[in-house]
């Protein structure tokens, strides 16, 4: 049983370690039952976004009160 291990994920494609914001962003993005991940700068490329917004969608989903970012 190694079930403390799953508390990290790693971006699908970089594999970075991800922090929960990025997690959350993702599923928030692309699907809320999402299972892989991506880490900001790999959601910015895919979205043709800038990291910064990124970073704003998410102080702007935590405003909301969206649960994923509580
Ligand atoms: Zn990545």
């Amino acid at each position: 049983m190694t079930d403390s291990k799953n508390t990290s994920s790693l971006c699908k494609r970089c594999h970075a370690p991800l922090t929960r914001d990025e997690v959350s962003l993702t599923k928030k993005l692309v699907d809320r039952r999402a299972h892989e991940f991506l880490c900001i700068p790999c959601l910015a490329r895919s979205f043709e976004m800038t990291e910064e917004e990124c970073h704003a969608l998410i102080l702007r989903f935590r405003e909301e009160r969206c649960p994923l970012f509580l």
